[in-house]
């Protein structure tokens, strides 16, 4: 690690949906003042009034006045209308414009700054303000400009236009990236640049697409959040240079000519700065940043080249010599006005930085965005969640191992035999969920939290409903060969507490690892259910269970084959114990010694599971059942975790 200066910024940020509306007459007051000044511009006037309803009288003045680029003029104006109200705070709610306007006034009169963007532009948490006289802008650092409070709330910038919504987020975007290579760079803004990259190329296609997209929404602001603070500590570099020129002297739309520029300073600053290339090619998955940049924004529909936005190309050469003695010293690659000659024409000309590989990676997120927006008005809520991140992992699997034609159809075909030879009797869907550690997964998501109660397992692909009731002490045997097995124990609640009535079923497989229905002759044996006594025990005879291989002649089997892994399940008994008040448990016992311990098919085993099973020879046993022959027993008390106890 190199030695490092950092100069934290600090300030108070509020992130969230409804946050605007809900939190900030409260953050006003926690902030400790009560004359605010709103500064907004005209499109906003109408939000900012109604967001400014809960603050009542504390609102002493509107200004509306803003323009973009804050000119001196409209910086005067603010400033005197601070002064005449009394203001004791500026609060800002709007684009970069807004902020910049209200840190115009905290720059002369050092009152604090509450800004509400509305956009992407990062500007609410820099300590960098910028003013305009006729063509020149002038811009500076100050710390008494960045704002104290920042408020983030998506809902906001739902009415951002796609086109605006792609240029602000591509102008985030260049913030990060600059924070690369940036004068005031350092190890912990280059983490929240790298971050805000990613976050940024992953949701800004879904956001532009479909602007009610509020989970995009959210991860884009969050990335804009992160580029400003990148950008206010790193400071600008070669890339902000050019765009400050081509915006102060010909008047180019700002978001829109860092999007159309940031590919051309990758490509030229990248080659000489390693470390900033890998770590922006990992942020957005690619080999070549600089034509994924260019065509995420082709992608989000922004104009190619600078010609497209106003630029005439008689401009260029002294655009160059205007830029030139700008550049700051230590941008990893020198750069001089033959090399911004360079630059400016290809950018003009929208030319391709690009390869192949970024226009594909740009074709892929488009087909993934698109199916992404096809379910955003799915209800309920949870279902829309359930769909869209299946699709999101499904693709980005599909994308990770370049699923070919022929995979998919293999594929297809698999699931279509598991579906063919499933029935009552069968599951292979239940198997194949099994084999994959699926049933584990979620068992373990949703498993009870509450300290003692016992751990659950798969619930397998055996269990029938119907099977027979037995009495206490009875035998679920019904003709399963086997030796004989008492089983007995209680079932308490996390206490100790005994629970009575609570029903218990239990299913297993005979002495040759078979259960009832993998017998053609419609047979039940080895299944049934009881329920516990008033003193919460139970107890039953059975047969002593046998390890046995999962069902193998299905598509599980052929899956399970391929992979050099065995069939086998350890030796065990199926519980599933229901009773009201409490979460239901399945789970099962397993025969202490067995063999397939370690390497259960479907990775059920839990040591807790793992219980001894005596050996009796012949003689008197429970229940006043004489033995003729060798027969074993198992004790197993269950607890239960009651039903209010969620997964964590
Ligand atoms: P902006 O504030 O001028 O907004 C651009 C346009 O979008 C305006 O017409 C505005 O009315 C509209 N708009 C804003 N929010 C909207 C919404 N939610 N829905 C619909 N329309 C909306 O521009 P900007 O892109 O937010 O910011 C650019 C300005 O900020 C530039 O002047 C730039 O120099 C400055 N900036 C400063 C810093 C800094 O650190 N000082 C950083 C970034 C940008």
């Amino acid at each position: 690690m190199q030695p490092f200066t950092y100069d934290a910024l600090t300030g108070r940020v509020v992130f969230g949906p409804g946050t605007a509306r809900a939190g900030l007459a409260d953050e006003v007051s926690r902030l400790g003042v009560s004359r605010l000044l709103l500064i907004t511009d005209t499109r906003a006037a109408s939000l900012a009034r109604e967001l400014a309803v809960p603050l009542g009288g504390r609102v002493v003045g509107l200004f509306t006045g803003v323009q973009e680029h804050v000119p001196v003029t409209v910086a005067e104006a603010a400033r005197q209308q601070a002064a005449e109200t009394g203001a004791d705070a500026v609060l800002s709610i709007g684009g970069g414009s807004a902020t910049g306007t209200a840190k115009a006034v905290a720059l002369t009169t050092g009152l604090p700054v509450i800004a509400v963007p509305t956009t992407y532009a990062g500007s609410e948490v820099t300590p960098v303000w910028g003013l305009t006289e006729g063509e020149r802008k002038t811009t500076g650092t100050d710390s008494r400009v960045r704002p104290r409070l920042v408020l983030y709330d998506p809902e906001l910038t739902v009415s951002l236009p796609p086109g605006l919504t792609a240029a602000s987020g591509l102008n985030a975007l260049a913030h990060c990236a600059e924070a690369f290579w940036a004068p005031g760079r350092n190890p912990v803004t280059a983490l929240a640049a790298a971050e805000g990259i990613r976050v940024l190329a992953q949701a800004l296609p879904l956001a532009v697409k479909d602007g009610t997209e509020l989970v995009a929404r959210s991860d884009v602001l969050y990335g804009a959040y992160l580029a400003g603070t990148a950008f206010g500590t790193a400071g600008s570099g070669l890339h902000h240079k050019i765009c400050h020129v081509l915006g102060g002297r010909y008047g180019l739309p700002h978001a829109q000519t860092h999007a159309i520029v940031l590919p051309y300073v990758l490509a030229v600053n990248l080659p000489g700065a390693p470390e900033a290339a890998a770590r922006i090619g990992r942020a957005l998955d690619t080999a070549d940043p600089a034509a994924a940049v260019q065509a995420l924004a082709a992608g989000l529909g922004l104009p190619g080249g600078l010609r497209d936005i106003g630029l005439r190309g008689d401009d260029l050469d002294e655009a160059a010599e205007l830029i030139e003695p700008a550049v700051p010293a230590d941008n990893p690659v020198p750069v001089g006005v033959a090399e911004l000659r360079t630059l400016l024409r290809a950018a003009w000309a929208g030319q391709p930085v690009t390869d192949e590989a970024a226009v594909q990676a740009a074709r892929e997120a488009a087909v993934t965005a698109e199916v992404l927006a096809s379910f955003a008005g799915a209800t309920p809520p949870r279902y829309k969640e359930l769909a869209q991140s299946l699709v999101r992992n499904l693709h980005a699997f599909a994308r990770e191992i370049r699923l070919t034609q022929e995979e998919w159809q293999f594929g297809i075909d698999f699931l279509t035999r598991a579906g063919h030879i499933t029935d009552d009797r069968r599951q292979e869907f239940i198997l194949l969920s099994d084999v994959l550690g699926m049933s584990m997964l979620t068992i373990g998501i949703n498993a009870p939290t509450a300290a003692g109660a016992t751990e659950s397992t798969v619930v397998g692909p055996f269990f029938v409903a119907g099977a027979p009731e037995t009495p206490l002490g009875g035998d679920i045997a019904n003709g399963a060969q086997g030796r004989p097995c008492y089983v007995s124990g209680t079932v308490t609640d996390t206490a100790g507490q005994p629970i009575a009535g609570a029903r218990i079923d239990i299913w297993q497989s005979d002495e040759d690892g078979f259960y009832d229905v993998q017998y053609p002759d419609g047979r039940t044996a080895a299944r049934g259910w009881l329920r516990t006594g008033p003193d919460g025990g139970y107890r039953f005879w059975s047969v002593h269970p046998a390890p046995y291989p999962i069902p193998d002649d299905g598509p599980v089997g052929e899956l399970l084959e391929a992979a050099g892994r065995g069939p086998m399940r350890p030796a065990h008994l199926h519980f599933r114990v229901v009773v009201p008040g409490y979460r239901p448990l399945v789970t099962h016992i397993f025969v202490a010694g067995d063999e397939y311990l370690d390497k259960d098919a479907v990775f059920g085993v839990k040591e807790s599971l793992i219980v001894e099973f005596t050996e009796h020879p012949p003689g008197p046993a429970p229940e006043g059942r004489p033995m003729s022959g060798p027969w074993s027993r198992v004790t197993f008390d269950m607890v239960l975790a009651p039903a209010a106890e969620r997964a964590t």
